[in-house]
């Protein structure tokens, strides 16, 4: 019973707490849309054939450009046996400036097959819709779920994004699943309601960014604010840490040691240690005698910020240049273009981004 506008798929089924909320959420729903409902005009009067060009115009273009042509469209060709019969170039002249003419071509192409096949009567059924020109899932699930106002969920892109956000889907819930759940648990007759509802609400609170939470009528059991709740929470209870990090060049190369610290220890980085308020130049010249280097000339870039597990740090990244005197086994010069070999952990690559802008192409 539901039809996706995109093409990325679903992860597998599983249970979200948010689905705990199902009857309230469509109770609430139906309140919010009670007062909140966009006036548009394919919604003064419903018909399928309404619906299928009000869908075919939106497929690619924001609502507030759409509604002056569907209103001249509708005008021009009021049902589907005016449009079959209209010349292609009559079509096309009032979709001129809409952009995207496949869609005026498929949409007079499918209203011909409609006349010819179905007495003009548009099909009420998926699998033959689907088969129309122009038709995906997501325009056969608005045509049946609008315009006939059978159980059917058409998960545009604010549908898919409300639903995600409420319910936790993504990762471990099936946007479908939920679509049908919602379906099954909506009052007979209100799948019109439903499918207008989740895409105003969508398009009016739940916005892709900066979402309206305060107000929002499922903020007690949206997945989203919770989710960012405890983000909040652990990004509070991290520990700060002050560092500082080398990036110590020699001509094409830079070294690469084995961290020792708490934070990334056994893993390949930059020489890393805690800020000790010290001048770093003693550490930078044991470094040298450690690792068969001679550092010639010290350089603050500035500082890199980054979190990590229970850490924000913090790192004064110094850029070190100087010649190789030796090697030694615990450590590695490696050349720029081959870091990409190495799974750095991001700190040092923003580091790297930042003492050699030049020589490091992330
Ligand atoms: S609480 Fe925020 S994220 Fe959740 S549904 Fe409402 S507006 Fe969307």
């Amino acid at each position: 019973v539901c039809g996706l506008r995109s093409n990325r798929e679903n992860k597998s089924p599983g249970s979200s707490p948010g689905l705990l909320h199902l009857e309230e959420f469509l109770e609430r729903l139906f309140q919010w849309f009670a007062n909140n409902r966009r006036d548009l005009p394919w919604r003064a009067e419903y018909a399928p054939y309404r619906v299928f060009v009000a869908e075919v115009m939106l497929a690619q273009t924001q609502v507030p450009r759409v509604i002056p042509y569907y209103c001249r469209f509708l005008e021009r060709f009021p049902d589907v046996f005016a449009l079959a019969s209209a010349l292609r170039e009559e079509v096309l002249l009032a979709w001129e400036g809409l952009g995207y003419y496949r869609r005026a071509h498929h949409l007079h192409e499918a209203a011909q097959r409609i006349v010819e096949h179905f007495q003009g009567r548009i099909p009420a059924d998926f699998r033959t819709l689907r088969r129309l020109p122009g038709i995906g899932p997501y325009i056969a699930s608005a045509i049946l779920g609008i315009g006939y106002n059978l159980p059917v969920l058409a998960l545009d892109t604010n549908v898919r994004r409300v639903l995600s956000r409420v319910f936790g889907a993504g990762e471990d819930v099936d946007l479908r699943e939920i679509g049908n759940l919602l379906v099954s648990h909506m009052p007979s007759g209100k799948a019109r309601h439903l499918n207008e509802a989740l895409m105003d609400f969508g398009a009016l609170v739940c916005l892709s960014r900066n979402p309206r939470c305060s107000p929002c009528p499922f903020r007690e059991f949206c997945t989203f604010v919770k989710d960012a709740r405890k983000e909040r929470r652990v990004r509070q209870q991290r520990v700060l840490l002050e560092m500082c990090v080398a990036v110590c060049c020699a001509g094409e190369e830079v070294l690469l040691t084995k961290s020792e610290g708490k934070l990334f220890p056994g893993l390949w980085g930059l020489p890393l240690r805690e800020q000790d308020g010290e001048d770093p130049r003693a550490w930078i010249d044991a470094l040298g005698k450690r690792y068969g280097f001679l550092p010639l000339a010290l350089e603050e870039c500035g500082a890199v910020a980054h979190a990590y597990t229970r850490y924000r740090v913090r790192a004064r990244v110094l850029r070190v240049s100087g010649k190789r005197t030796g090697m030694l086994s615990e450590a590695a010069w490696v050349a720029f273009r081959e870091l990409f070999q190495y799974p750095l952990p991001s700190l040092f690559r923003k580091a790297l981004a930042l003492g050699c802008p030049e020589e490091y192409q992330p």
